[in-house]
């Protein structure tokens, strides 16, 4: 094992740009970073595109993007550079050539022709007769000359590794302690394409970039056997390994992004999860909320806090749940704690995208939109449920649409309520020198009017009482608290709404 005691830690994520970014990468950066930021050391983003059947374009820029997002912020990279760069794996094709020849040379790796089909026959007759998978090593040994007479030749060879008999498949994890990897057959390390494996290529770069902690996903735990040869063939110092725990669906399953739309870092934004509340999140699904004097659990904490106290041993092992009814709560959590102002202009690109305000909204839709943010700010869990809730507010009175459910619902008082409540409020002024004399259109004076009107003078339970005017001016079955709604509307805008609806009865 490695000692590196000397220098500042360095630690690294290594995305594949194969689409929208998976929370798996944030979840990654967030437990790197943690402990780059707690050491005084630093955090690289390295792109692996070496897989080029699956590459997407624009992915790398949506990384970056979810990343910065997230405030999970990286020292260098792609984007920005660094000592040690290129960043990019397809930009240090160069760099892995002289360990190809280096492992080729000292006989721990060898060219292998075997075909694609050779090799899909090889395994189903494997298969078929039940012994272990893996290569044959029918190249192994042979020149290009012999293996050429032999069937199932492909014109390109890869490279393989040459696993030994003696194998060590024990390592030391921080997190697991002593592990303990199956067997590997010989890997593929440089392919037909001219392009490194993974394998290879994680080796060389974390090498070259003076990676001191190798911290990935669990599934790479039956790789590590493979990495720990080639630092050893190369005579290179192996890094410290931590393989976090996989973060599963409620039936235990992997999440990926064909099953699990939370699987993708950009549903997050969509739906309106804050981005400090799904760190908090993922650091709670393999990380133990620290205890207040109390001893009970404090589950909300920053990135500081996390990172201030962060310990590989206190990582759990097990697989966690992803629960997104928690984070929810959490995020309810973060919204409430939000100051008016800034939960007020997080609330901007959500109506904006809905439609519901334009790019640039006006000072006074501002001041509107402040107020009845003021409204909701308990009321919702995501940002992204605040667009039902403020369209009515933003909507001209003549365009506002009455929702079926609630339509369906007025019940048979409703005439008769909208009446008495348009003839009552009629009297109730809206002009400024009214404020001082308490009668003013305002949440206080609305409902004693309506109260004194409806309960009171027409007998009716509140539910009925109300639910037609909240129908009126919100077109909807839920709205805000309805007198602060009315009184925001102001007189104009509730008197045209509650005649509107009237005529249509
Ligand atoms: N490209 C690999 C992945 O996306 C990185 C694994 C590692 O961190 O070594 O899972």
């Amino acid at each position: 094992m490695s000692k590196h005691t000397l220098g500042p830690v360095r630690l690294r994520v290594a995305p594949s740009p194969t689409g929208d970014p998976h929370v798996g990468t944030a979840y990654m950066s967030l437990f790197n970073l943690a402990f780059a930021r707690q050491q005084g050391g630093q955090f690289l983003l390295r792109i692996e595109d070496t897989d080029r059947a699956r590459f997407r374009h624009d992915s790398e820029q949506q990384v970056f993007g979810m990343l910065h997002w997230l405030g999970l912020t990286w020292d260098e990279g792609p984007d920005i550079g660094g000592p040690v760069g290129p960043y990019r794996q397809s930009e240090r094709l160069d760099t892995y050539a002289p360990y190809v020849r280096k492992l080729l040379k000292s006989g721990h790796a060898y060219h292998c022709w075997c075909s694609p089909e050779r090799l899909a026959q090889m395994r189903e007759e494997q298969q078929k007769s039940k012994q272990p998978t893996g290569y044959d090593r029918l190249c192994h040994g042979k020149s290009e000359k012999e293996r050429r007479e032999l069937p199932g030749f492909s014109e390109t060879p890869v490279v393989r590794m040459l696993i030994p008999d003696d194998v060590e498949l024990e390592f030391d994890d921080l997190i697991r302690g002593r592990v303990s990897a199956p067997r590997p057959d010989d890997q593929v390390i440089l392919k037909a394409d001219g392009f490194p494996t993974y394998h290879l290529a994680v080796v060389v770069d974390d090498h070259e970039m003076k990676v001191t902690h190798v911290v990935r996903g669990e599934e790479w735990i039956s790789s590590t056997p493979k990495h720990l040869l080639l630092y050893r063939w190369l005579g290179l110092e192996a890094p410290h390994f931590a393989h976090m725990p996989l973060l599963r669906n409620t039936d235990k399953s992997k999440i990926s992004k064909r099953k699990n739309p939370a699987a993708r870092l950009t549903w997050f934004v969509e739906q309106g999860y804050l981005p400090e509340a799904l760190v908090n999140f993922l650091a709670l699904l393999a990380y133990p909320p620290a205890q207040d004097a109390q001893g009970k659990d404090v589950e909300k904490f920053g990135f500081a806090d996390f990172a201030r106290d962060f310990a590989w041993s206190k990582v759990n092992p097990v697989g966690p749940i992803f629960d997104l009814k928690k984070l929810e709560w959490l995020n309810g959590v973060y919204i409430r704690d939000l100051d008016l102002g800034d939960f007020t202009s997080r609330l901007l690109p959500y109506l904006e995208r809905a439609g519901v305000l334009s790019g640039n909204p006006s000072l006074g839709e501002l001041a509107r939109l402040k107020s009845v943010a003021a409204l909701i700010q308990t009321r919702i869990a995501l940002l992204g449920e605040s667009v039902p809730l403020v369209a009515p507010f933003f909507v001209a009175d003549d365009q506002l649409v009455i929702a079926d459910d609630a339509r369906a619902d007025l019940g048979p008082d409703a005439a008769r309520v909208l009446d008495a409540a348009i003839h009552a409020l009629g009297d109730i002024d809206d002009h400024l020198l009214d404020l001082v004399a308490g009668t003013a259109w305002n949440a206080a004076a609305l409902e004693s009017t309506l109260r004194a009107t409806l309960v009171d003078g027409l007998g009716l339970k509140a539910r009925l009482a109300f639910g037609p005017i909240r129908t009126a001016v919100s077109g909807a079955k839920v709205s805000p608290p309805l007198f602060e709604s009315m009184e925001i509307l102001g007189k104009t805008s509730t008197m045209a709404r509650l005649h509107a609806l009237r005529a249509t009865l």
